[in-house]
């Protein structure tokens, strides 16, 4: 359980103040739970990305880590595709993707103060 969806290696599990989230120790390629991503993206675009993954039809060669399945390709901004598993709640980000991504920080979040440390763990984590 848990490989790459590109290279097949063991995913590496890793945690940040959002929770889990699962690396690939090769390509860098990253596994994240759509909860989380639910937080450091608005709920607009959050809704969105979810219901383009309900309806989307086609599925991507990449087969999700957790239950081998193919995921649904589905677009975060112009010239970025996430692949999503809707039956594990999984979001898949190729290598740089995530780096690339939209991402704000969560201080939205009443649970997380984002204090010095924080931000030079979100820091990191955007590697
Ligand atoms: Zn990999
Ligand atoms: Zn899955």
């Amino acid at each position: 359980m848990n490989d790459c969806a590109i290279c097949g290696l063991k995913l590496v599990q890793k945690q940040n103040r959002l929770g889990l989230f699962w690396i690939c120790p090769q390509c860098r390629g990253r596994l994240v739970g759509f909860h989380q991503l639910r937080r450091v993206l608005s709920k607009k675009v959050a809704d969105h990305l979810w219901v383009s993954a309900k309806e989307q039809k086609t599925l991507t060669f990449k087969t999700c880590p957790v239950c081998y399945k193919g995921m649904n390709e589905v677009s975060l901004t112009s010239d970025l595709l996430l692949d999503i598993c809707t039956r594990c709640h999984m979001v898949w980000f190729d290598p740089e993707e995530y780096e690339r991504a939209p991402l704000t920080i969560p201080s939205i979040d009443p649970e997380l103060r984002v204090d010095q440390e924080t931000r030079k763990e979100l820091a990191l984590l955007r590697f």
